[in-house]
């Protein structure tokens, strides 16, 4: 599932794509939707909130309405920016929105959600997410105050949850963990400086918005770019104990963590 920095990238593609053009022609391929038609509308802007895209939408048929298109990529989505005439890189069939401005077109493939609401009901869809780690009204304080509300629960869930801080995937927890000396499976009530982690992944995300691949180690070669995550079979990289890999939460999530470099506590 991509992070937080992955789809601040998609929302930039989608703004430089689209923001201020008129759309020529809209298909929604999903049954809520599957009616709709933006065409004649303006793309005002795509923002990204945590893992959320929002893209807003004047007019169209019915001038007066303000619309915004809430899409999120889940496991497999992906938009991708195409020229005129341009062959897509995926199949048709895995399409679940077209947004075409003449000279380009924007494709939504297997996007996990796909609504279209007024722009008034927009926090209806992101007004539960914690301090964005790259939005613009970044709150650390705000942060450290969810992350630490519930002491007794395991850190790493508490750090993908979004309500808590917005932008974090499974690559990201692990690292932060990792990096910290903390065993994910450890309550939140033991982090000695929840600040300091929190300052940490705010850090750990702007420096990656610009890169194709997420790097913690500062050595961006394959192989080499995250210090645990994905090393299930491996050594740490730091002390060459065997890393262990597990599923934490309700919805089973991997995480990767070593032994030594994290004792539970
Ligand atoms: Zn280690």
């Amino acid at each position: 599932m991509p992070e937080g920095d992955a789809v601040w990238r998609t929302a930039q593609r989608l703004a430089k794509a689209l923001d201020g053009q008129t759309l020529v022609h809209t298909d929604f391929r999903v049954p809520q939707h599957a009616t709709a038609d933006l065409s004649g509308g303006t793309v005002v802007e795509t923002v990204s909130r945590g893992k959320h895209l929002l893209t807003r939408i004047d007019g169209g048929p019915d001038a007066d309405t303000r619309w915004t298109l809430h899409t999120h990529l889940k496991m497999e989505g992906s938009w991708r920016v195409y020229r005129r005439g341009e062959r897509w890189t995926k199949a048709g069939s895995l399409a679940r929105v077209v947004l075409d401005v003449g000279l380009r077109s924007a494709v939504g493939f297997q996007l996990g959600i796909v609504e279209l609401l007024p722009r008034e009901r927009e926090d209806d869809v992101v007004g539960h997410l914690g301090p964005d780690l790259l939005g613009p009204d970044w709150d650390e304080e705000e942060a450290v105050r969810r992350l630490t509300a519930d002491p007794a629960r395991p850190l790493g869930e508490a750090l993908l949850d979004q309500r808590n801080l917005a932008g974090i995937g499974t690559i990201y927890r692990t690292e932060l963990c990792f990096l910290t000396g903390y065993d994910p499976r450890s309550p939140v009530g033991v982090v000695a400086d929840p600040l300091r982690m929190v300052r940490l992944a705010h850090r750990m995300l702007l420096q990656n918005r610009q890169l194709p691949q997420i790097c913690t180690t500062g050595d961006k070669r394959r192989g080499h770019s995250l210090w645990i995550y994905g090393r299930g079979t491996e050594r740490c990289l730091r002390c060459g104990t065997p890393v262990e890999r597990g599923e934490l939460g309700e919805q089973r999530r991997v995480a990767y963590w070593c032994p030594s470099c994290q004792p539970p506590r």
